[in-house]
């Protein structure tokens, strides 16, 4: 079955029972949320009646809670020497927290090295994701993934070698995974025209079954750009077909798929009319218009 949702919000008054909302007017059966504003660190309590409510119309809604994914956010950087601590600690509150809304995956970008290297970057996330998993120790069941990313300016994880390398130094391997997105990957220089050949290398070096989750973007800018802007699907230079390959994949069946997808003219959400696109196969070139008109 198809396990298709997008980004949506989470606010103080109805966490996540009013993410579930959002994601539910998408008709999506998956969502991803950040627990607070992406850019910085405040966060409320989590509300245990909320979450036992959403659970309980996930239930109805017959919802997988288990493929629900939270971002954690930006700020935090655990391959910078200056915000090491603070990443570290703020991470591990960040696992707490999805451990207390019963959330499975935690998608972490490795984080830029800002003039480190790459080599001291990676070991310095190899330090921080140990710590940190020694902080939850046996109260923790969420797996975080690594997001494959871009590579714009210092950033790690544009390479699968990378993300291996990362994954290699981390003690607690049973609770680390990869989140492929498709955007990052094209502007990585990744060819994934050509998908079959890399999920190959990515099983050989890395196994497919460490993929937790798929961001399926398509991207404002050509194969290896560096660039990391997201486009609607269809409308960018990955192309439908591409991003429909992936996102049907038979060995990917069971993997979350999650629209990071642009706002349109950055007010109308894109993501229940790109769904309903991606369910029925069809490129519609006249999708940015609907949406304006909220068709
Ligand atoms: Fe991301
Ligand atoms: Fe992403
Ligand atoms: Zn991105």
């Amino acid at each position: 079955m198809l396990i298709i949702g997008s980004n949506v919000g989470f606010n103080k008054k109805n966490q996540l029972l009013g993410s579930l909302k959002e994601a539910l007017s998408y008709n999506a059966n998956t969502f991803m949320f950040y627990t607070g504003a992406p850019q910085n660190t405040a966060r409320s309590e989590i509300n245990e009646e909320l979450t036992l409510e959403a659970i309980k119309l996930m239930k109805e809604k017959a919802i997988d809670y288990s493929k629900i994914i939270v971002h954690a956010p930006y700020i935090i950087n655990i391959c910078n020497e200056e915000k090491f601590n603070f990443s570290v600690n703020f991470l591990t509150e960040e696992l707490n927290r999805c451990n207390k809304l019963g959330i499975k995956y935690l998608v972490l970008h490795p984080g830029s090295h800002v003039g480190l290297g790459k080599e001291k970057g990676i070991n310095n996330i190899i330090k921080g994701l140990n710590i940190v998993f020694n902080n939850v120790k046996e109260k923790n069941n969420v797996i975080i993934l690594l997001e494959t990313m871009a590579g714009k300016g210092t950033e790690i994880g544009s390479t699968l070698e990378d993300i291996k390398n990362i994954i290699d130094g981390v003690n607690d391997k049973n609770h680390l995974g990869v989140c492929l997105d498709t955007c990052h990957l094209s502007d990585a220089g990744y060819d994934i025209v050509n998908f079959d050949l890399f999920l190959e290398q990515f099983d050989k070096l890395i196994g497919i079954d460490k993929i937790g989750c798929i961001h399926v973007n398509d991207s404002k800018n050509v194969a290896a750009s560096h660039k990391d802007r997201h486009e609607n699907i269809g409308f960018g230079h990955i192309g439908f077909q591409t991003l429909l390959n992936i996102i049907y994949h038979k060995r990917l069946e069971n993997i979350p798929k999650i629209l990071e997808t642009p706002y349109v003219e950055k007010e109308f959400a894109p993501y229940k009319y790109e769904i309903e696109m991606i369910k029925n196969k069809k490129f519609d070139q006249n999708l940015l218009e609907k949406i304006k008109k909220q068709i």
